[in-house]
């Protein structure tokens, strides 16, 4: 093993923590663990002091996405993944189509493709470090795509596909690693949903799905009727939308719920809303991006991986290095010296950091990891 590089103290962030999920959790939200020890941690679900929090929750939500009239916040656990699957059961009638460019955007298009009382999805296949939308197609009830793309750092637009409003298919759009830090004009989707490990620092294990009243319309008709040979479709249980949304309506999940998981999200949420709500959190997090940006168009041996200035993503930035500096021995380095988990997503195989700049993240620490890593680099090429 080479000799370890010891940066100054003087240089460190104050945080190290630089994942794309799970994130930063702040030291506010582990307090409020702290506080929550006799209760509502070890307390029933059932009962009202977890059920306000999953009430500040919701509407804690509503109020930062400026929720539409008609729509309404539902939750469950599973993550995103669980989501994906119940999508398939409860929200895709007969044919999805989906924007696929990296991994996360690509395992939906899987499991619907897996399903087998779903016609075969059609998929708009995108070349990583861009993204590409599904195109208004006949015979398809739902269009598919992720509004940021984890694996590659890029964020695609979420509108509606033109005309695919006058076909009555919804619009599915994974939120997971742009909610909370990338604006959006919920009116657009149908569903946008996402888990909270991510821009909502808190742990996983929840999946959160913002439904218009077609989604909600189109899973009571789906879980209800029959399918193309006549069939009734199995929704299992724990997949049903409908289900998770009468729960939710409660302040509660289908099944037991990670307590602590509620008590973080619903800090970092007040936390969000407190300090200005989506404007601010935005805003935030392209301020933390742009210095990791033109940090590396400033280098002479990173620069962004995605060529689309539009398409770089605000809250998980992937910067190319040079071949002669392995991306390995940097995070290796970084990771000595308490700066964690700036690998490159491992199947895009890219010599690559990859930076999550979620609103916990203090833009003044993102300043610090770029001269951290200057200073790394120099000391690998000696
Ligand atoms: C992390 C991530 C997921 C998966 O979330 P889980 O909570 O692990 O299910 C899905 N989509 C995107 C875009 C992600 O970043």
């Amino acid at each position: 093993m080479s000799n370890t590089i010891s940066i100054p103290q003087s240089m460190l962030p104050e945080d190290g923590r630089f994942g794309s999920g799970p994130s930063k959790i702040r030291p506010e939200q582990v307090s409020a663990l702290v506080e929550a020890a006799r209760s509502p941690l070890g307390t029933s679900h059932r009962q009202a002091p977890v059920r306000q929090l999953v009430a500040s929750i919701r509407e804690g939500l509503a109020s930062f996405f400026h929720l539409p009239e008609g729509y309404e916040v539902a939750l469950g656990n599973g993550g995103a993944s669980a989501f994906w699957d119940m999508a398939c059961a409860s929200l895709i009638s007969r044919r999805a189509a989906f924007g696929t460019y990296g991994s996360f955007s690509a395992k939906f298009a899987k499991s619907a493709a897996s399903a087998p009382f779903l016609e075969d999805p059609v998929i708009y296949q995108g070349e990583m470090g861009t993204y590409r939308l599904p195109e208004l197609t006949d015979g398809v009830d739902a269009y598919c795509w992720a509004h940021n793309e984890t694996s590659t750092g890029v964020a695609a637009p979420v509108r509606r596909i033109d005309g695919s409003r006058g076909q009555g298919a919804l619009v599915l759009v994974d939120g997971t690693s742009a909610s909370g830090a990338l604006p959006v004009d919920v009116t657009q989707t149908d569903a946008y949903y996402f888990s909270p490990q991510k821009a909502f620092g808190s742990d996983g294990g929840l999946w959160i799905a913002l439904l218009s009243p077609e989604a909600i319309e189109r899973a009571a008709n789906v879980e209800h009727s029959a399918t193309l040979d006549g069939a009734r479709r199995w929704v299992p249980p724990f997949l049903s939308l409908t289900s998770a949304l009468e729960n939710s309506r409660k302040d509660q999940t289908v099944n037991t719920p990670a307590v602590a998981t509620i008590i973080m999200l619903e800090n970092q949420i007040r936390w969000l809303n407190d300090n200005g709500g989506m404007d601010w959190a935005t805003a935030r997090c392209a301020k933390s991006a742009s210095l990791l940006y033109s940090w590396a168009e400033k280098s002479d041996y990173a620069r962004p991986f995605v060529t689309d200035e539009n398409a770089r993503s605000h809250s998980v930035v992937t910067v190319d290095l040079d071949d002669a500096i392995s991306a390995n021995q940097v995070v290796a380095a970084l990771r000595d010296n308490g700066i964690v988990d700036t690998f490159g997503y491992r199947k895009l195989g890219r010599n690559q950091l990859r930076i999550g700049v979620f609103p916990s993240v203090e833009p003044a620490d993102v300043a610090a990891l770029t001269a951290c890593v200057d200073y790394v680099v120099e000391r690998l090429a000696d």
